[in-house]
């Protein structure tokens, strides 16, 4: 039996989700109790990822973050696309193995997402690591006849799969069923039978896999069907990514799972909407795109740009502007200012008792119910900014006394665990400074001069000095 506790309620308290699959509003029931399945559609590592890409991120950790908040243990798995079409081409291109160039752009987008104070993931598999599960759901397809062989590679027949085109409600129509397609892109206008194996080309150079299947490496979509179903099983609660995966990467994904092991592959597909610059999707192929670290160089905060890419409704576009990023430095300035005020001494006056837990219940149990309700941001905040609204009267009018003060900071630290922009960073400047030290050395390895240079000018603003002496490299503050 469950125990009426504050904590159960919390959990008891129904969130509803948007379903892609459904096109409505759900509520969310687990497969099991207490714990929820997530995965994550992860980076392809051939680049610094992109703030747009992170608006994908952090809306995954606010999902996240609010299950748990609401008492759940989620496993979540976030792949690492470490080989395809574009990480190929990017390690030929500057002449160094495959292996070596995505363990770089993973390293970055560790460093990036510890930044924004985005959760880890339980577990970050990497395509290349399960080659021999992707060959196994492949061999299944072709014996249940929903795959072929070609000149090219293997590929799926989405005639033969009933259900291809629920997820993106396509048309029959828009079904070109025996039309090919090798590339791991490909628009909406084309649903083409897709490839799960390609047979290896020149192009491809070293970068092979000797399986029953053939020589050749794995097609993009069968990496999360493979990687899901062996640590989250099938089906699985959540799938999430930014709404251009929902099509083709996603319908494939519930074609290889559903067609491979006959059963549901997922209950709830989250997506969320793109970050827009000037009307435009923000993408490496337009040029139009921010860095998590072009943003820290211009000097804005890190929980500034994660409050940005926080603040709006998942499912809604958020453009980005300077002027947006400048107003969310100064809320986010104010909320940490109001959290230091109240830590300030206070007066000895009378408690109030009742009445400042009656704000503090009131604000939180509205800031639940708005991220109840799919997760609706902007009301979550604006509960939040009635509580420092009523907390400042309070502080400026009739007092609040230390023991109010610390019932306040209490509701926000709890409001925080979901948000993530107020923890203090807990810095240790010397393991800082040997990071960052390290971090140039692997820089110099891989011969990225650009970036072993902005840290050693970031190295030069803390005051530190490099040495490059014969055993290695030293550095030190100046004498
Ligand atoms: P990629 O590394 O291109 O596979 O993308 C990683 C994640 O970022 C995926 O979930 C994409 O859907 C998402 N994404 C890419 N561009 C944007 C954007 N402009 N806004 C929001 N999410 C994006
Ligand atoms: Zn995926």
């Amino acid at each position: 039996m469950q125990r009426d506790t504050a904590e159960n309620k919390q959990r008891n308290t129904m969130l509803k989700v948007y379903n892609t699959l459904t096109r409505k509003k759900e509520t969310f029931k687990p497969i099991k109790d207490r714990e929820v399945s997530l995965y994550t559609c992860g980076p392809t590592v051939y680049n610094y990822a992109h703030i747009g890409n992170f608006r994908a991120y952090i809306f995954g950790d606010l999902l996240k973050r609010y299950l748990e908040y609401k008492g759940y243990k989620v496993n979540h798995v976030m792949n690492l696309t470490d080989v395809d079409d574009k990480t190929i081409a990017g390690s030929q291109k500057e002449g160094v193995k495959l292996g070596e160039f995505t363990e770089r752009y993973s390293t970055y987008f560790f460093e990036d997402i510890k930044t924004l104070n985005i959760e880890p993931a339980d577990t970050y598999p990497k395509a290349t690591g399960h080659i021999s599960g992707m060959a196994a759901i492949i061999k299944k397809l072709l014996k249940k006849g929903l795959a072929y062989r070609a000149a090219d590679g293997i590929y799926y027949s989405i005639s033969k799969f009933r259900g291809y085109g629920k997820l993106a409600q396509l048309e029959k129509t828009q079904l070109k069923a025996g039309a090919r397609v090798l590339k791991d892109e490909y628009d909406k206008e084309s649903a083409q039978d897709f490839a799960l194996w390609k047979f290896w080309d020149k192009e491809d150079g070293e970068v092979f896999w000797e399986t029953e299947l053939g020589r050749g490496r794995p097609g993009w979509h069968i990496e999360c069907s493979a990687m899901s179903t062996c640590y989250l099983g099938q089906p699985f609660d959540i799938h999430t990514g930014g709404i251009d995966l929902m099509f083709p990467h996603h319908e494939n994904e519930i074609a290889q799972s559903e067609g491979a092991y006959g059963k549901k592959f997922v209950n709830y597909w989250m997506h969320c909407a793109h970050l827009i610059v000037d009307g435009k999707k923000m993408s490496k192929s337009l040029g139009n795109f921010y860095t998590l670290r072009d943003l820290l160089e211009k000097g804005y905060s890190p929980k500034a740009i994660r409050y940005l890419l926080l603040a709006t409704h998942y499912r809604q576009q958020l453009n980005f502007t300077f002027e947006e990023l400048k107003a969310a430095t100064r809320t986010v300035e104010g909320l940490i200012d109001f959290k230091s005020r109240l830590a300030e001494p206070k007066p000895d006056i009378k408690s109030k008792g009742k009445p400042i837990e009656m704000v503090i219940k009131k604000h939180m149990s509205c800031f639940e119910k708005a991220l109840d309700d799919d997760l609706n941001i902007s009301e979550a905040l604006a509960a939040i900014f009635e509580l420092v609204r009523e907390g400042n009267r309070l502080m400026a009018e009739e007092g609040l006394n230390r023991k109010e003060a610390g019932k306040i900071i209490r509701a926000l630290e709890r409001a925080d665990k979901v948000l993530g922009i107020l923890e203090e960073e807990k810095v240790n400047p010397e393991k800082e400074i040997e990071e960052l030290v390290m971090r140039r050395e692997d820089a110099r390895k891989m011969k990225n001069w650009k970036e072993a240079d902005r840290i050693r000018e970031l190295l030069k603003q803390k005051n530190i000095i490099l040495e490059d002496t014969k055993e290695g490299i030293r550095y030190r503050k100046p004498l």
